[in-house]
């Protein structure tokens, strides 16, 4: 069994996307520019904004962190976003979800021009990935495909299988093996007979968020397994929605919980951001 290692994967790319960071610096001199928007104190928001900056800051890549009050109204919430949106420094912009329940999320999200939505959210990039045309594709599942790409998997023709239709992470998912020529199939909590159809997949894609839920006998002898889980065992442990010792000693290829997919989200999330900054130059 070959172990997809992620961090690794993620850390070249971060090379990557650093030396086209510093090209476009050169070129038009200033920086590809990120904003970066944490409304509340939500404690694991807090982490992943922190983790986003820094990841800025080693790229070369600037950040713009707005960090406002649980309490902020729609109309601040939104008046930021469309300055951010008007501010030619900034060629990407993030609003870290979940955000506080007061707040209409997807009219916030909606105000971000689609050219500077980096997690690829907006309705328009939707769209196109749904018409599988060029677009900004959400930073986790393009990770995914990342990870396939760079250990030569062969994706078209296959059966793969994706357990979630989150708009983050299945349905994007989804949609991304379909545009690669994979035959496709989106499981969710009202499935019949998941354990039958997971045994199908020669690409198998959990993102569930529940801990092991995906067992060694519902993975096919020599599937590719890909876990986007990101839990808590009974013992406080990070752990995935596969129980990693009962698959690993079947499937052909795999991504360990932590080390696999989640390291790529960040990658991702660069280099979008770096090839928004980009197109304004052409
Ligand atoms: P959501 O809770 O939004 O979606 C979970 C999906 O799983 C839903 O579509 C749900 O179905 C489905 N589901 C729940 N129970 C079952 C069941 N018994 N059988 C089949 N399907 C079921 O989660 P996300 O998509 O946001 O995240 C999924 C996991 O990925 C989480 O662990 C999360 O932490 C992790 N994650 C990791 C990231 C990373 O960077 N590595 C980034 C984003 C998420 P239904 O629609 O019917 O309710």
């Amino acid at each position: 069994m070959t172990v997809i290692d992620g961090k690794a994967t993620a850390a070249t790319i971060r090379a990557e996307v650093k030396e086209r960071a510093a090209a476009f610096e050169e070129k038009c001199g200033k920086k590809a520019g990120l904003a970066v928007v944490l409304i509340g104190n939500d404690p694991a928001s807090q982490i992943y904004v922190r983790n986003k900056i820094r990841a800025c800051e080693e790229a070369g890549v600037r950040s713009f962190a707005h960090f406002l009050p649980e309490e902020t109204p729609q109309r601040d919430a939104l008046a930021l976003i469309e300055a951010l949106a008007a501010d030619p420094s900034v060629h990407g912009i993030l609003v870290q979800l979940p955000l506080p329940r007061h707040l209409d999320a997807m009219a916030l999200l909606a105000a971000i021009p689609a050219e500077k939505d980096v997690d690829g959210f907006s309705a328009e990039n939707i769209g196109k990935l749904a018409k599988n045309e060029r677009g900004t594709v959400a930073c986790t599942p393009l990770g995914v495909m990342e990870l396939l790409r760079r250990y030569h998997i062969p994706v078209a023709g296959k059966r793969a299988v994706v357990v979630g239709r989150s708009n983050i992470v299945g349905r994007p998912m989804a949609m991304l093996l379909l545009n690669a020529d994979a035959t496709v199939t989106i499981c969710h909590s009202k499935t019949q007979n998941l354990k039958e159809i997971c045994r199908e997949a020669d690409i198998l894609v959990a993102a569930v968020g529940k801990p092991k839920f995906i067992t060694g006998d519902m993975v096919k002898e020599g599937a590719v397994v890909i876990d986007v889980g990101m839990n808590r065992d009974e013992n406080g442990k990070l752990c995935g929605d596969v129980d990693y010792e009962g698959a690993s000693a079947k499937v052909a290829y795999m991504t360990p919980v932590p080390g696999g997919v989640g390291p790529m989200t960040i990658a991702m999330l660069l280099q979008n951001t770096v090839e928004a900054a980009e197109r304004t130059l052409s």
